[in-house]
């Protein structure tokens, strides 16, 4: 069984995950207060309601306690976040991703209950950052404050090279994780195989030791 969506709050975050959703195959319910962007969705998603999430009533009508996940992609008020949060918690909705604006209204949303909290701005914020100081650099996830994973282009330092013979573990307390080329992801990259120049790398390692690798072979 696929899972199912819900997304309440259509705006610029809120209709991109429907959309994106949508397109990759899944059946998404789309919520939001406000009747235009509700008109505005329904030719995209397989279901759009208008509704107000504050309100609990409206919420249990439209079934939102069947969906696998929901997504609350409300920023601006805060306080319709939150209060939507705790009634889709209290619903027993099985899991619960919420938009925040900012650090402390995170906080709240994770002792309300929201199961995993996103901050969109910021983490754009940071891979863009992330590709300006670096042109190899071409995305970057956080996994903690210390760790992230980074894909990088394989340079000229790197090319023709081995993992083995770049000794990437023991030298830079690196992990490549994996090798992607084109379409393709090798998931157990072979230690003797030699890097290509179409390569991309997937690294994971502590934030100062992959900015080092990075310096070592741009
Ligand atoms: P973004 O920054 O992603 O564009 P916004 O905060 O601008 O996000 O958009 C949030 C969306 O959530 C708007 O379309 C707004 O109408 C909707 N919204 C706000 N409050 C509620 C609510 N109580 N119930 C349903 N939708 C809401």
């Amino acid at each position: 069984m696929k899972k199912t969506f819900a997304v309440i709050g259509l705006g610029r975050f809120g209709s991109s995950v429907a959309k994106e959703l949508t397109k990759v195959g899944y059946e998404v319910l789309a919520v939001d207060s406000d009747a235009v962007r509700v008109q505005e969705m329904s030719a995209i998603v397989t279901h759009c309601v208008q509704a107000d999430s504050t309100d609990e009533d409206a919420l249990k009508a439209i079934g939102i306690r069947n969906f696998d996940v929901v997504v609350v992609a409300i920023g601006e008020n805060v306080q319709a976040s939150i209060l939507t949060t705790l009634i889709l918690k209290d619903i027993g909705v099985p899991t619960l991703i919420v938009k925040a604006k900012n650090e402390l209204h995170g906080k709240v949303l994770t002792k309300t209950g929201a199961d995993k909290v996103i901050y969109p701005e910021r983490d754009m914020g940071q891979r863009v950052a992330h590709s300006l100081i670096s042109p190899n650099i071409l995305d970057y996830i956080e996994l903690s404050d210390n760790y992230s994973i980074v894909e990088i282009r394989a340079t000229g330092r790197l090319v023709g090279k081995s993992l083995k013979e770049l000794e990437i573990r023991a030298r830079h307390q690196c992990n490549v994780m994996a090798i992607k080329n084109g379409h393709d992801m090798d998931i157990t990259p072979d230690a003797n195989a030699l890097i290509k120049p179409t390569d991309i790398l997937v690294v994971v390692g502590r934030n100062e030791d992959l900015i080092k690798f990075e310096k070592t072979y741009s």
